[in-house]
């Protein structure tokens, strides 16, 4: 059945959405055992045994002679700034601890606006410790004249050995006329739609605009049914990041009744753990559809395939 010539649809559909890929951060020695000792309000720098540079944040090697740095040692809390710059959401400086050798990047108080290279700051402590960086709240501007410290060398502290972080992307994906109209026709009809090549004549699902056989433009828009036929399939035992479906579950390839390619979805419908003895390529399945409430335009809207037996075929 033709549902009429391709004509897209008037308001391109945007799919919204985030991705989300949390992980955990080995921070290895100097890193962690610098977390751990902001947590307890102390600013930890290394030594290196050969040359003697001090470097805060404390570094596993010497970023001058490149020997192992082994040694860690305390770190006066004021310093002095060497570098600043503004930004929409910090006033970022690289400050030089009283005693230490290298900078430190770090943000300045919010009303440091006059902070300029050579004036002095001391810390400024986080309320309550989060075992990151913000443990360290800020450098402030500091014109009480508060006397250079040296660094004091420290024996074996606890190490901070993991961090979890979660990196977010937002971001937006326009599905462009054919999707846009699958996807809609999904949401309002439950109904599929594929197009129609006009040199071989095959339906291809989802809908595009070239023949991706024959390199020519499709000509219709094609309503393909919900039923179809198991291409292929998969067993899930893994679990994953993002994943919808909690393991196991089966992934399978469909052909459509009506269609001349494979639909990625889901079987279900019966105990998976017998989908190997079950499932057979060629055996005919159904979508089970969502209720309309839950239906948004996706693929999803279709809850899964279920596998549909000789009695229902009428064999
Ligand atoms: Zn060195
Ligand atoms: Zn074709």
């Amino acid at each position: 059945m033709t549902d009429g010539l391709l004509t897209g649809i008037d308001q391109p559909q945007v799919l919204e959405t985030t991705l989300s890929l949390p992980y955990t951060l080995t921070t290895g020695r100097a890193a962690g055992t610098f977390l751990a000792e902001l947590g307890n309000k102390r600013i930890l720098g290394s030594r290196c045994d050969k040359c003697a540079r001090v470097m805060t944040p404390p570094q596993d090697y010497c970023s001058r002679c490149g020997s192992a740095s082994e040694t860690f040692v305390h770190m006066p809390e004021r310093g002095t700034v060497t570098a600043v710059t503004r930004t929409d959401r910090a006033i970022l400086a690289l400050v030089q601890l009283d005693g230490s050798d290298s900078g430190f990047l770090h943000r300045l108080a919010p009303d440091s606006h006059h902070a300029a290279v050579g004036a002095r700051v001391r810390a400024v402590w986080a309320d309550t410790p989060s075992q990151s960086m913000l443990d360290l709240d800020c450098f402030a501007l500091d014109d009480t004249g508060g006397h250079a410290g040296s660094a004091i060398e420290v024996g074996e502290v606890a190490v901070v050995a993991e961090l979890a972080y979660s990196l977010t992307l937002h971001y937006k994906h326009a599905y462009g006329p054919h999707y846009g109209r699958l996807f809609d026709e999904l949401a309002t009809h439950r109904r599929i739609l594929g197009s129609l090549c006009p040199s071989c004549r095959n339906v291809l699902v989802p809908p595009r605009e070239f023949c991706d056989a024959c390199f020519v433009r499709t000509a219709q828009y094609v309503d393909v049914a919900d039923t179809g036929i198991l291409q292929a399939f998969s067993v899930i035992h893994m679990e994953f990041v993002g994943q919808t479906r909690k393991p196991p579950y089966v992934y399978a390839e469909i052909v459509l009744d009506g269609s001349a390619t494979r639909l990625i979805h889901t079987i279900a419908g019966f105990d998976v753990t017998t989908a190997a003895e079950r499932l057979q390529i060629g055996m005919p399945v159904r979508a089970v559809w969502k209720d309309r409430a839950d239906c948004h335009g996706t693929l999803d809207d279709i809850d899964y395939f279920e596998i549909v037996t000789g009695s229902e075929r009428g064999d």
